[in-house]
């Protein structure tokens, strides 16, 4: 067996792009992958294969026909944008776009190729920067999704490779597009660890929402608390993972490594550092191994601090997959480049210097509210407290 790392990339990845002003900006792919580069831990050439666009037919595994085409109408123009109101492409949050449906389909496309090149033996890990698109619905854009790749390729990993599929949402958003997408499917387990509803986009994940139906308790949440810092965020994920991937017996493991917990992320309000992204990625990486043989796909999702949270993310993630070693000292050449570009003062290193999080008097009223998720959602899935 391959022990292969796959860094699924193609410059047209850039033409996912809601415009000037959105903060889902395409240059993190620069600034991100730049940062690989320099850092001498990714090579284009070697690590990144091809990439085709999913086809209709995968699309269609958890995307309803009449979406479809809305996804193609609204993205060639052919009607006033409100036509496509219905379907969440007339908003702020998803405005279309030229080429939006080829775009979106490339995207997933790399998520769908990257869980095929995984269960044929190609490759043992595989990371999507541009994907982990988690919030699309059946027949609806949201939050800044428009196709739901880690839900097209959990379906294609389920339908066409007989896999169990254990996918699990670091992402400060709660991952609620896969969730519902595989409620009622014993198949898929899907766990989230986000910022509570209560303050943040969607507004759900409350540790009740446990799945339905044959898909009863293969639904997982835990709700974090406004300024969650690094002890109590890794307390919680190291209190329900692992118990969760040894009870299910995956034979795959999706993870989503949104970093928009990042304490200087625009649009979130935890405080994690980048000591959380370390841990977390070599928590599932280690998971992948233990339970799935190392079958491993992962997916960059949110982080809207492109400059200075995303591509540290990205190269912390990748160097953990691919096993290349990474000096806590960013390139010189790279700082220099962004902090002239944007003119505004970029960090150093990787790791996050003292002071990076503001110190929260109500620390321990935090920490406490982050337990009780945690003992709800273990009790929610029959686990024991
Ligand atoms: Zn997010
Ligand atoms: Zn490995």
């Amino acid at each position: 067996m391959t022990d292969r790392s796959i860094l699924i990339h193609h410059p047209d990845f850039a033409e996912y792009d809601f415009g000037p002003g959105h903060p889902l900006r395409p240059e993190r792919l620069q600034t991100g992958l730049g940062l690989l580069q320099a850092c001498g831990v990714y090579d284009p050439l070697t690590d990144s294969p091809a990439v085709v666009p999913a086809t209709r037919t995968e699309l269609a595994l958890v995307h309803d026909d009449v979406f479809i085409d809305a996804v193609i109408g609204a993205g060639s123009g052919d009607a006033p944008p409100a036509v496509y109101a219905h379907f969440g492409l007339h908003s702020r949050d998803n405005p279309p776009f030229p080429c939006m449906h080829e775009a979106s389909a490339f995207v997933t496309g790399g998520s769908v190729g990257a869980a095929r090149a995984i269960m044929r033996g190609e490759a043992l890990h595989a990371f999507n920067p541009a994907g982990g698109l988690h919030h699309a619905l059946k027949a609806r854009a949201s939050g800044f999704c428009i196709y739901n790749d880690p839900a097209v390729a959990a379906a294609v990993l389920a339908r066409e490779f007989g896999a169990r599929v254990f996918y699990v949402d670091f992402d400060c958003h709660h991952g609620d597009g896969v969730q519902w997408l595989f409620y009622d499917d014993p198949g898929v387990f899907t766990l989230s660890f986000h910022e509570t509803g209560t303050y943040l986009f969607p507004g759900t994940g409350a540790p009740d929402e446990i799945g339905e139906g044959a898909g009863e308790r293969t639904s997982a949440n835990v709700p974090f608390a406004p300024y969650t810092e690094d002890a109590s965020w890794q307390e919680a994920v190291e209190g329900l993972l692992p118990d969760l991937v040894e009870r299910f017996r995956p034979d795959v493991l999706i993870s989503n490594h949104g970093c928009d917990t990042h304490d200087w992320d625009p649009l979130t309000h935890l405080s994690l550092t980048t000591a959380s992204l370390v841990w977390q990625a070599r928590l599932t990486h280690e998971l992948a191994h233990s339970a799935c043989e190392g079958r491993w796909l992962a997916l960059g999702s949110g982080g809207y601090e492109w400059r200075r949270v995303v591509p540290r993310s990205w190269a912390i993630l990748w160097a953990e997959m691919a096993q290349r070693p990474l000096d806590d000292v960013l390139p010189e050449a790279w700082v220099r480049e962004w902090e002239i570009a944007e003119g505004a003062p970029m960090p150093r290193t990787i790791s996050d210097g003292p002071g990076t999080v503001r110190r929260i008097p109500r620390r321990a009223e935090i920490e406490a509210l982050n337990r009780e998720s945690v003992r709800l959602a273990r009790s929610f899935a029959g686990l024991p407290n």
